[in-house]
């Protein structure tokens, strides 16, 4: 059994990520006790606990999972923790995780599809396309290396048959590109049923690329 973290911002930490939970539900990104949300603390992480509705978490019941994997025998972690996990592990840059089952990202995942150059925002992800991942079963290592994998380069993907994940330097980053992934998705699905989208060609990706280096919500101080 791992020993409590002793880290001086875990309280504010908690508190945060029961905000930023509560808040995919207000955005319409989430709902019951669908997706889950991860933030680093120390070598592990804080996520929320499996099949909880957001409306009744209280900061006691975040789960820490440390860097190994493990948590006190009481609590139960997410479902998903693996992927969570996984992708703190191997993007240090990342700081918080988002995992959704927002409409338009799970009616395009469940066509199977990456989300194209349709509109310059899908630079916001890190690349010309936000790819889906092919389908595992939820919880699974197979569907934490599938989503890694469809992240490389990435800070969002979808998940085939399931949702999204967008993940961020911290909390409000993330959640901020959850809405804008949700965003486009819907723009896609909209634009299919209007004779499909005229896709941005690469030359402009990379131009919007490089002036993302530099967009979105600063950290706040
Ligand atoms: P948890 O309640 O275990 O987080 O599962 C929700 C989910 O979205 C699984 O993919
Ligand atoms: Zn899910």
């Amino acid at each position: 059994m791992p020993p409590a973290p002793a880290d001086p911002n875990e309280n504010e930490l908690r508190e945060a990520l029961i905000t930023t939970a509560l808040e995919t539900n207000r955005r319409s990104l989430n709902q019951g006790t669908s997706g889950n949300v991860s933030v680093r603390l120390g070598d592990g992480m804080l996520i929320t606990p499996s099949g909880v509705p957001y409306e009744a978490l209280r900061p006691e019941d975040l789960v820490f999972v440390d860097a190994d994997g493990r948590w006190e025998a009481s609590r139960r972690p997410s479902s998903e923790w693996h992927f969570h996990r996984a992708i703190l592990q191997e993007r240090p840059e990342l700081a918080a995780v988002i995992h959704v089952h927002s409409v338009y990202a799970s009616v395009v995942a469940i066509q199977g599809r990456d989300i194209p150059a349709l509109h310059y925002m899908v630079a916001a992800a890190g690349g010309n396309s936000i790819r889906c991942a092919p389908y595992a079963t939820f919880g699974t290592e197979e569907l934490s290396r599938h989503a890694l994998e469809a992240l490389r380069g990435r800070t969002a993907c979808l998940l085939a048959n399931h949702g999204m994940i967008a993940a961020g330097a911290n909390l409000e980053r993330a959640l901020w590109l959850a809405e804008e992934v949700e965003l486009l998705a819907r723009q896609y699905v909209l634009s299919l049923q209007i004779g499909g989208p005229r896709l941005l060609d690469d030359a402009e990706m990379e131009r919007v690329l490089e002036k993302f280096r530099d967009y979105g919500p600063r950290e706040r101080s």
